[in-house]
Parts: structure tokens; sequence; C-alpha cells
């Protein structure tokens, strides 16, 4: 393991370790339906219904694209047949030599249905997550920035240039 410390401006030697560890702590987070960026709360208005942006963080849960969240219907529907999966699985071991094939039938037609619900917000967090993983944090993604103007202000945006962004505080980009 390679000595490293949690400084903002810290870069490990493995680019390949800094990402696993990135991806960990989002996933970490965003598993709680927290924001994976952050890890503050209160991303949703309802149980599916996201606000736009993170009440703590200010990132732009969208990211500012057009259906951001197609890809979470995809983590949704993948993990929601992997934990039916998960609970045929469990149901016949634990019933071992008598399986109740009926009951077990049953049960997981009627946990089909509210599985993908009850997970839909996970996945949106989860995806986020993996998104911020691969495409790190800009200026761009957090809401109050000059280059957030909507395109009706007639404004011109005024992105800064890499070298001279501000260094984010802890938990708000950093690794
Ligand atoms: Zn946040």
């Amino acid at each position: 393991m390679k000595t490293m410390t949690r400084s903002v401006h810290t870069t490990p030697a493995d680019p390949q370790e800094l990402r696993l560890t990135r991806l960990a702590r989002h996933l970490g987070r965003a598993s709680l339906r927290r924001c994976p960026n952050c890890g503050g709360g209160g991303l949703f208005r309802r149980w599916i219904v996201m606000h736009e942006t993170c009440p703590r963080c200010h990132l732009k849960l969208d990211r500012g694209e057009a259906d951001y969240f197609i890809g979470s219907f995809t983590v949704n529907f993948v993990v929601a047949e992997l934990l039916i999966c998960a609970g045929a699985l469990a149901g016949i071991l634990l019933t071992w030599p008598a399986v109740p094939w009926d009951a077990l039938k049953w049960g997981l037609m009627a946990a089909i249905v509210p599985a993908p619900v009850l997970f839909y917000p996970f996945a949106k967090t989860i995806w986020l997550a993996i998104d911020l993983t691969f495409r790190p944090l800009t200026l761009a993604d957090l809401a109050g920035h000059g280059e957030n103007l909507p395109p009706e202000s007639g404004e011109e945006p005024h992105p800064l240039p890499p070298e001279a962004r501000p260094a984010f505080p802890p938990g708000i980009g950093g690794d």
C-alpha cells in the first residue's frame, strides 16, 4: 500500500487506485440515497422525485444533461433482477429439500412489481456515483456559478481554465 495523505492536492502514484477508492466512496454514499459527491442527504422531494441540486454541495444532480438518468434505468433493472434471483436462491436454500415451489413462485412474482419502484432512487444515486467517478466534477456541475447561466439569460458564460479553478473544500469533489 502506497503512502498518501488526504490532501486534495496530492496525486497518488497509481491513478487506478485513486479511481477505485473514489468509486468505493461514491457508491457507499449512493447506496444510502445520499449525494455521492459530499455525502449529504435530502436529495429527494418524494421517494423517486429528485431535487435539481444537492442541498449541501449544490451539485446539479442531472449534471446539466437532458435524459441524464437513462443510465439509472439500466442500473435499476439489473439490480432489481439480481435481488429477485437472490431472493429465489435464498428461498430454495433455506427450505431445501421441501421447497414450497408455489409459494416461492407467487412471492417472487409479487416482489417483481414493487422492487424496481423501491430501488429506483438508489439506482439514480448509484448511476450518479458511477458517472462522477469516471467523469469527475467540474465547476460547471455546481449550481450558482457563472457557467451555469441559463441560455435565455443572454449573458456569456465565463468558465475558468483548469489551472485557475479553486481547490474544492474537503468532501466536495476532493480526493
Ligand atoms: Zn452533495
